[in-house]
C-alpha cells in the first residue's frame, strides 16, 4: 500500500502530490492522490481535516472497492500537482488519544485480565469497552497508574509491516481484522497491536492519560479517559471549579466534600423547618378567615381573592378551612393564570357547582371540577374582577 505514506510517518503535515483521479460532483467534489498522508477513517480513529489544492477537506475516506482513499472537498480543484496541508493539531491530538487508547487497553489485560471490543474516539468523549463486567475501583486506578508509567518510560513507538514468519512470532493484543499485509504498531515491548492507525513515535508524548467514567453495560464496562492535551485541559478546568468550590465555602480543597455534606444535611434540616412553620402559618390564616365568615342559611361563607399565591397553599387554605362542617369556601388567585377554588364541609348539602361554572363564565371562560372541592382556571383577570366574581357568588 504505498499511497498511504501516513503508514510510514505521522509527522509529515505538509506536502505536495498529484491528483490522480478527480470528480466534479457539485455537492461533494473529491480527489484521489498519488500518495497521502490525510488519514480516513477507520479503526475508531476520525479522518483528517486540513487544505488541498486551496480547497478545504471535509471528509477523507475509504473506498470499498479499491481501498482508494478518498479526499472530500469544499470545492472543486484544478488537476496536477497540488499543495496539501493537515490540521495538525487535529491529528496530533488524535494521535495522543490512539496511543494512549493501546497503551491502556494492554494495562487492562494485565491487571484485570479484560480484553478492549471497542474503541470510541469522538470530539468530547474517548472510550474504550472492555468485556469485563466487574471492574473493581481499584484494578481501574492500577490500570491507568500502569499506563501514566508507561508514557513517563517514554518508550519507543514503531510501526511497520512484518513478513509472516515474523507475524506470528508476535504476541498481538489485536488480532487483525483486514485481509494482506498486517500493520503493527508496537509500543516499545509492552504492547503489540494490528493497527492502521497514525501514532506519536514515543510514548512520552502521549503526556498524561485520565480515566474520567466508569459505565457499566449490558455487556462489558466503558471506560471513558482523556490523553495528551485533552487531559491537561481538563485537568485546568477541574482545578478551576475545586478552586471557586473552595473560595466559595471558605475550606481547603480537602474540606469540599465534607463541607458540601454538612451544607446538604442543613438544607434538608431548613426545608423540614420551613414546611413545619408554613403549616403552621397556614393554620393560623385560616383561623382568621374562618374568623370572616358571613353566615347565609346556617353556612359559614368565607370569600377572598388572592394575589399570586401558590395554588397549593390556597387549596391548604380551603382544606382546612372546610375541615370543620358548616363551612363553604369561595377562594381565587389572581395572577398569569386566574384561579378558583371552590369547597365545602362534609355536611354541607348545597351543591357547588353550578355556582363554580358561572363564576369561570363570569371570568371568561375555563377549566374546572372536582368533587367537595372545585378547582378551575381561567385567562387572566384583574384582582378587582375576580374578588367582585366571588362576591356575588352563592
Ligand atoms: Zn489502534
Amino acid at each position: 500500500m504505498p499511497t498511504r505514506s501516513y503508514y510510514g510517518d505521522s509527522y509529515t503535515w505538509q506536502f505536495d502530490a498529484t491528483v490522480v483521479e478527480s470528480s466534479q460532483d457539485a455537492n461533494a467534489p473529491s480527489v484521489v492522490l498519488d500518495a497521502t498522508y490525510f488519514y480516513p477513517t477507520s479503526g475508531g480513529q476520525p479522518h483528517d481535516t486540513g487544505t488541498l489544492g486551496g480547497a478545504n477537506v471535509t471528509d477523507v475516506h475509504v473506498r470499498e472497492s479499491d481501498g482508494a482513499v478518498v479526499h472530500v472537498l469544499d470545492a472543486p480543484i484544478a488537476t496536477g500537482v497540488v499543495s496539501a496541508a493537515i490540521d495538525g493539531a487535529r491529528r496530533f491530538d488524535h494521535m495522543q488519544q490512539h496511543t494512549g487508547q493501546h497503551i491502556l487497553s494492554q494495562a487492562f489485560l494485565r491487571v484485570a485480565n479484560a480484553a478492549t471490543i471497542g474503541f470510541h474516539l469522538g470530539v468530547d468523549t474517548i472510550s474504550i469497552d472492555l468485556d469485563a463486567n466487574a471492574l473493581p475501583e481499584a484494578r481501574i486506578l492500577e490500570a491507568a497508574e500502569l499506563t501514566n508509567h508507561v508514557v513517563s518510560n517514554d518508550v519507543e513507538v514503531r510501526s511497520w509491516f512484518p513478513d509472516a514468519a515474523e507475524l506470528q512470532a508476535l504476541a498481538l493484543r489485536k488480532m487483525p481484522d483486514v485481509d494482506g499485509p498486517v500493520r503493527v504498531v508496537a509500543i516499545g515491548d509492552f504492547d503489540f497491536s494490528a493497527c492502521g492507525g497514525t501514532h506519536v513515535a514515543r510514548a512520552g508524548e502521549v503526556g498524561l492519560l485520565s480515566v474520567l467514567r466508569v459505565e457499566r453495560m449490558k455487556r462489558g464496562t466503558r471506560i471513558e479517559f482523556l490523553a495528551g492535551h485533552r487531559a491537561r485541559a481538563d485537568y485546568a478546568r477541574k482545578h478551576a471549579i475545586v478552586r471557586e468550590l473552595s473560595a466559595a465555602l471558605t475550606c481547603a480543597p480537602a474540606e469540599i466534600v465534607e463541607a458540601v455534606g454538612k451544607l446538604s444535611s442543613t438544607l434538608v434540616e431548613s426545608r423540614r423547618a420551613l414546611a413545619t412553620y408554613r403549616e403552621r402559618d397556614l393554620d393560623d390564616e385560616a383561623a382568621r378567615l374562618r374568623a370572616s365568615a358571613t353566615l347565609v342559611e346556617g353556612v359559614n361563607v368565607v370569600r377572598r381573592a388572592f394575589n399570586g399565591r401558590p395554588v397549593d397553599e390556597i387549596k391548604g387554605l380551603a382544606l382546612r378551612l372546610t375541615t370543620e362542617p358548616d363551612v363553604i369556601a369561595l377562594l381565587g388567585i389572581a395572577g398569569q393564570r386566574t384561579q378558583l377554588i371552590f369547597a365545602k364541609s362534609e355536611n354541607v348539602t348545597v351543591d357547588l357547582k353550578p355556582w363554580f361554572d358561572k363564576a369561570l363564565a363570569a371570568l371568561g371562560g375555563g377549566k374546572g371540577g372536582g368533587g367537595r372541592i372545585l378547582m378551575g382556571s381561567a385567562a387572566q383577570v384583574d384582582e378587582a374582577v375576580l374578588d367582585s366574581v366571588i362576591s356575588s357568588s352563592y
